[in-house]
C-alpha cells in the first residue's frame, strides 16, 4: 500500500424527505443564489417546486440557469460564470444528474478566476479558490456528488476535459432516493454502468497489498449489480434506488475506497474524447470501451483479473487456468451490461474509423493515460479499434 492523503469536505443528507432541509443548509452561505439546473426533468417531476418553495422560505433571491446539457458545455459554464458575477451570487445551488453537478462546479471554480475557465480543463492555471456550491442529486451514477470533479465540453473544438480540485467540493448534497424512480430505464443502466466503471478504474491498479481496498470495490460492484436489477425492474423500489446511490457516491468520491492505491482512468480518458465528437451518453461509450480495456491489459498482471472473475462474478476455477478464469470474467462484464441493455459497439451508435487517429491523439494530449497498463497513443487506437 502507498502513502496518501485523504480528505472529503462534503456533507450527505441521505433519505427519503431529505429536502425538506434545503432551505436550511443554503441558508448558512447567503441570499443570493444561482439555481443550475438541465433540460426540464425537475419541472416535469415537481421537484423545481419544491426546490423554489425551500428558498422561498430563507427569502433566499433566485436567480436561474436552465438547459444545461447531458455532456454540459463550456458556452453553459460562461453564460452561468456572466450571471454569477452580474448579480453578486452567493451560493450555487445544482438540482439534477452529474451533467448539471459538473456545469455548476465549473461555473463555480471560475467566478472567482481572473482569466478563462477553459484554462483550468487544459491544465493551463491552477484552482485556488470557488464559489460555494451544494447540490440535489437527481440521478445515481457519476459521484459527483460528492467528488471535486468536473467533466466539460468545449463543443465548438471537440474537446471534453475534466479538473479535480479540493475547491469544487459541494458544500453539501442531498440524495434522497425517491427523486431516482423517474429516472428512465437508459439513464439507470447508465447510471450502473459509470459507477461499476468508477470502481474498474481504482480497482484494476498496479499497487498491491491492499485487501481492505480491493473488497470496498468488490463489495461495491456486487452491490451494484444486484440492486441495478431490482431498480430498472420496479423503477420506485426505494431500497434498491437507495443502494444504487450510496454505490454511486462511494464509488467516487474522492477515493475513499482506493486510499494507497495507484489509480487507472485510461477508459475514461479514452471515452471523453469519443463522447467529445460523437455526443454520446459517456456511459455508453464506458459499456463498449472497458471489457476491450481489459482485454487488452489483463495479462499485464493476470492475478487481479482472476480474483475479479471469481469474486464478482462467481466464476469456478477448477479445470481452468488463469487465463481463462481472468476471460471468463471479462465475458461476464460484457454480458451483464448487455443484458441490461447497455450497448457493445461504436458501429452501434453510428460511429466508425474516421475519427479514431483524432481521439487516440486527444486521448494522450497530456502524456500516456492509465497506470495498470500505461497506454501510448498505439495502444488506445487498437482499443478503439477492438471497440468499432
Ligand atoms: P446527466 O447527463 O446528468 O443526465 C442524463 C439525463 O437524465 C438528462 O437528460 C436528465 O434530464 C435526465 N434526468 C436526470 N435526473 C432525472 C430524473 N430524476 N428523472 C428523469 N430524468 C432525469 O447524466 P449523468 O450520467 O449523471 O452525468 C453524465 C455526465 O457526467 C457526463 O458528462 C460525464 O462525462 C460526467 N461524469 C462526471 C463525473 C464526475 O466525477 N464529476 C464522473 C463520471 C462522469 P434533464 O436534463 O432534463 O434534467
Ligand atoms: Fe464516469
Amino acid at each position: 500500500m502507498n502513502s496518501f492523503h485523504f480528505q472529503n469536505p462534503t456533507k450527505l443528507l441521505f433519505g427519503a424527505g431529505m429536502l425538506n432541509q434545503l432551505g436550511q443548509e443554503v441558508s448558512a452561505y447567503g441570499k443570493k443564489v444561482l439555481l443550475v439546473y438541465g433540460g426540464g426533468s425537475i419541472r416535469a417531476t415537481g421537484l423545481y417546486d419544491r426546490i423554489q418553495q425551500q428558498l422561498k422560505h430563507i427569502q433566499a433571491v433566485v436567480h436561474e440557469l436552465s438547459g444545461v446539457e447531458p455532456n454540459p458545455r463550456l458556452s453553459t459554464v460562461r453564460k452561468g460564470i456572466a450571471i454569477c458575477r452580474e448579480q453578486g451570487i452567493d451560493f450555487i445551488l445544482a438540482v439534477g444528474g452529474g451533467s448539471v453537478l459538473d456545469a455548476a462546479k465549473a461555473i463555480a471554480v471560475g467566478v472567482p478566476y481572473n482569466g478563462d475557465v477553459w484554462d483550468f480543463l487544459m491544465r493551463k492555471a491552477e484552482i485556488h479558490s470557488a464559489l460555494p456550491l451544494g447540490t440535489v442529486l437527481t440521478l445515481s451514477a457519476t459521484g459527483s456528488e460528492m467528488n471535486g470533479n468536473s467533466v466539460i465540453t468545449n463543443w465548438e473544438e471537440n474537446l471534453k476535459k475534466s479538473f479535480g480540485s479540493l475547491h469544487a467540493y459541494p458544500k453539501f448534497s442531498i440524495l434522497d432516493p425517491t427523486l431516482t424512480y423517474t429516472v428512465p430505464a437508459n439513464q439507470t443502466v447508465n447510471g450502473i454502468v459509470d459507477m461499476m466503471s468508477h470502481v474498474f478504474e481504482q480497482y484494476f491498479s498496479p499497487t498491491t497489498n491492499t485487501p481492505l481496498q480491493e473488497r470496498l470495490c468488490e463489495s461495491i460492484l456486487q452491490t451494484v449489480i444486484e440492486n441495478g436489477e431490482i431498480a430498472l425492474a420496479s423503477p420506485d423500489n426505494y431500497e434498491a434506488r437507495a443502494n444504487l446511490m450510496l454505490c454511486g457516491t462511494y464509488a467516487l468520491n474522492g477515493g475513499m475506497i482506493s486510499v494507497g492505491m495507484q489509480n487507472d482512468w485510461a477508459t475514461h480518458m479514452i471515452e471523453h474524447e469519443v463522447s467529445a465528437i460523437y455526443d454520446i451518453a459517456h456511459a455508453e461509450g464506458l459499456s463498449i470501451l472497458f471489457p476491450n480495456w481489459m482485454k487488452y491489459v489483463f495479462k499485464e498482471r493476470m492475478e487481479r483479473f482472476v480474483q475479479f472473475a471469481v469474486r464478482v462474478w462467481g466464476i469456478h476455477p477448477e479445470g481452468r487456468t488463469e487465463e481463462e478464469i481472468a476471460l471468463a470474467g471479462i465475458q461476464a462484464t460484457r454480458d451483464f451490461f448487455t443484458r441490461i441493455g447497455a450497448p457493445s459497439r461504436l458501429s452501434e451508435l453510428g460511429i466508425d474509423a474516421k475519427d479514431v487517429d483524432r481521439m487516440a491523439k486527444e486521448t494522450v494530449r497530456f502524456g500516456p493515460v492509465g497506470a495498470f497498463k500505461p497506454l501510448g497513443e498505439a495502444d488506445v487506437r487498437q482499443i478503439i479499434e477492438m471497440s468499432l
